[in-house]
């Protein structure tokens, strides 16, 4: 599932390809028809992202909003270097790069919500959860819903009302990081490597935590999305040798402690990396570093 990281390089993509340009917006798959004639041709403003969510607001004052949800992602092709941004890559993307090098525009692959178009570059969305216009009320309502993100805002107010929502919640510390209204953009993979970066238990109440916990683990989570933000790539080990940066970079068997890494030997102790589920999403832990055992019974 694409995590914080991936949301704002679609926006810093966004930014430097169609902000201040006209773009054609259209719906290939019909889903969206209604909504896509109603900013087509218009300049797009701005974009930018909060959390998972992707905000791109046009000169006739409407703002799109799109969540990729588990299997969304962008297909981009044209004068851009990005090639595909959301889920993880297929050969399908591929080749929608390589026709866009025959011909401009390529023609749509597979059912695409949304087509976004400039002279220059070609954005298909395909997959999400959510792709809808809002008024610029509705977007600023939404976005106060949702908990701090590192990348919007003041960081000093950002980390206050992390910490302060955090230190009001009795919710197991595993669920509440993956809550958008306590803290925007940790998915799957950064809330498992958080923790065990951190050597917190997933299941004790985030109000346990102590006040220095708690900034530190916003600090780290900061440093984390702006790694994430710059290379694309989530790599949460932090004991990485610069040679073995740069194959985690390449390869994911050598970006994580404990995502997906079920019954191999702790990195740090040995121990076998555990699996429980939590709040339906797979948690990867080590149960000796820390200190974990998931609680028995229903
Ligand atoms: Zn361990």
């Amino acid at each position: 599932m694409p995590e914080g990281h991936t949301v704002h390089r679609v926006a810093v993509l966004f930014r430097d390809v169609f902000v201040g340009h006209p773009v054609e917006a259209s719906s290939p798959q019909g889903r969206f028809r209604d909504g896509a004639e109603l900013i087509s041709g218009q300049v797009m403003s701005d974009a930018w992202a909060v959390g998972k969510q992707l905000f791109v607001s046009w000169s006739g004052g409407m703002v799109l909003r799109v969540h990729l949800g588990i299997y969304g992602a962008w297909s981009v092709a044209g004068d851009t270097s990005e090639s595909s941004i959301g889920a993880p890559r297929t050969r399908r993307e591929e080749g929608f790069r390589r026709a866009a090098e025959d011909s401009f525009p390529p023609e749509p692959i597979g059912q695409v919500r949304l087509r976004l178009l400039s002279d220059a570059v070609v954005a298909d969305l395909r997959g999400p959860t959510a792709c809808e216009l809002l008024t610029p009320d509705e977007a600023s309502d939404l976005m106060a819903t949702l908990g701090p993100d590192p990348l919007v805002g003041k960081p000093a107010k950002n980390k206050a009302r992390f910490v302060e929502k955090f230190q009001a919640s009795s919710t197991p510390i595993g669920v509440a990081l993956m809550n958008q209204k306590m803290v925007s953009g940790i998915g799957n993979v950064y809330r498992a490597e958080l923790l065990f970066r951190h050597r917190l238990d997933p299941w004790q109440p985030a109000k346990s935590l102590t006040q220095e916990q708690l900034e530190d683990l916003w600090d780290d989570w900061t440093v984390l999305l702006k790694q994430g933000v710059k290379t694309g790539v989530m790599v949460t080990r932090g004991d990485l040798t610069p040679a073995g940066r740069r194959k985690a970079l390449r390869s994911s068997s050598w970006r994580h402690y404990v995502y997906k890494r079920t019954g191999s030997p702790c990195l740090a102790c040995g121990t076998p990396i555990a699996m429980a589920e939590m709040a339906t999403r797979k948690l990867y832990y080590c149960p000796q570093c820390q200190d974990a055992t998931p609680p028995t019974g229903g």
